[in-house]
C-alpha cells in the first residue's frame, strides 16, 4: 500500500470511527456536496447535542411559543401524541406536564438520551423513547396516535421528495381516523428569497449563540451555530418551501391544512421566521373544504 493510500484509509476509517462514536461532526472534503436524508445522524454527535439546550434556551422558548402547540391539540380533543423529532425533548416535556400520553420518537439516539435525561431533571417525568427514522416509522414505533408532532424545523433534514413523501406517508399512518399532524419549517421562502430577518425570539433563542446561514442555493440551506466558548458546528438541511409543503401533505391525504406564521394567522404583509402546519387526517367533502378555507381567508 502506498503512503498516500494508508493515509486516505486512515482518514477514512477516522472518519467511520467519528461517525459510530458520534462525537464530531463529518461532513467531507466538500460540504457543500452533502445533501442527503440519512446525514442527520453524523450532524446531531455528542458536540452539537450537548449544546443544543443552549442554542435553544428552554424558558425563552416557551415564553416565545406560549400555549400554541397546547391550545391546538386540547381544541382538536387530542389526549395522545406522537413527538416524531423529540431531540432534547423540549415538547416531550411540556407535553407531557400537560397530560399528554406522550411517546418520544427520534433518529438520533444520543438527542434521546440527552431527552430522557432532560424528562428527569424537569419535572420528573420518564420519557417513553424510541430510536426511529421517520421513513420506516411503521416499523419501529407501535400503536396509532391522535397527534403527531415533528418540530422545530426538523422536517428539513430529508434531502428527497421521495423521502419527504415515505416520512408524511408514515406520520398519517400513525394517526387515528381524526387525528391531527403538526409540523414546522423555518421560513425558507424568505431566506431564499433573501428576505428573511434575525429574529431570535421563538426557536433559537439562546444569549450569545448565533445561527446563520453559511450558505444557500434551492437545493441546500446550511447554516452555522456558533457558541459562546467560539465553538462552531453546521447542519445542511433541505431549504423548503411552504406552498410545497402544503401540496405534499395534501398529496398523501390530509384534508383540511392550516398554516400559521410564528404562531399567528399569516397575512400578506408579515414575513413570519417560522410556518407551523396543522394537518387533519378528518375526510371533508370538497364544499366543506372550500368554505373553511374561504373562512380562513
Ligand atoms: N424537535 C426538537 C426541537 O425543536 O428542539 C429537535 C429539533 S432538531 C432541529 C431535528 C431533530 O430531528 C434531530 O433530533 C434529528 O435527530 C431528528 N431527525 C432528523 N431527520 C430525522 C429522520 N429522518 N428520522 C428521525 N429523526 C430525524
Amino acid at each position: 500500500m502506498t503512503e498516500h493510500a494508508s493515509t486516505t484509509v486512515r482518514e477514512r476509517n477516522s472518519d467511520t470511527a467519528a461517525s459510530l462514536s458520534l462525537d464530531r461532526q463529518v461532513f467531507g472534503e466538500n460540504p457543500l456536496e452533502v445533501r442527503e436524508s440519512g446525514h442527520y445522524a453524523q450532524e446531531y454527535v455528542g458536540g452539537l447535542v450537548d449544546k443544543w439546550d443552549e442554542l435553544i434556551d428552554w424558558d425563552r422558548r416557551a415564553d416565545g411559543e406560549g400555549r400554541f402547540f397546547v391550545d391546538q391539540l386540547k381544541a382538536r380533543g387530542v389526549r395522545s401524541v406522537l413527538d416524531a423529532a423529540t431531540g432534547t425533548g423540549f415538547h416531550s416535556v411540556r407535553l407531557l406536564s400537560e397530560g399528554f400520553d406522550t411517546v418520544s420518537a427520534d433518529g438520533s439516539p444520543q438527542m434521546l438520551a440527552k431527552a430522557f435525561r432532560n424528562g428527569m431533571r424537569h419535572g420528573g417525568h420518564v420519557l417513553r423513547v424510541v430510536n426511529a427514522d421517520w421513513r420506516r416509522l411503521g416499523h419501529d414505533v407501535p400503536g396509532r396516535y391522535d397527534a403527531v408532532v415533528c418540530l422545530g424545523n426538523s422536517f428539513t433534514h430529508l434531502f428527497s421528495e421521495h423521502d419527504r413523501r415515505k416520512a408524511l406517508a408514515e406520520f398519517y399512518a400513525m394517526l387515528n381516523p381524526d387525528g391531527v399532524l403538526i409540523i414546522d419549517q423555518r421560513n425558507y421562502d424568505a431566506v431564499l428569497d433573501g428576505e428573511a430577518g434575525a429574529n431570535r425570539t421563538y426557536y433559537y433563542c439562546g444569549d450569545q449563540v448565533s445561527a446563520e446561514p453559511d450558505h444557500v442555493d434551492e437545493g441546500l440551506a446550511r447554516y452555522k451555530y456558533t457558541f459562546p466558548d467560539s465553538s462552531e458546528y453546521y447542519l445542511n438541511m433541505y431549504p423548503l418551501r411552504k406552498d410545497y409543503l402544503r401540496g405534499l401533505l395534501r398529496d398523501v391525504g390530509f384534508q383540511r391544512i392550516d398554516t400559521y406564521g410564528d404562531f399567528e394567522r399569516t397575512t400578506a404583509e408579515t414575513t413570519p421566521d417560522y410556518f407551523i402546519h396543522i394537518a387533519e387526517k378528518r375526510y371533508r367533502d370538497e364544499e366543506e373544504l372550500a368554505r373553511l378555507d374561504a373562512d380562513a381567508r
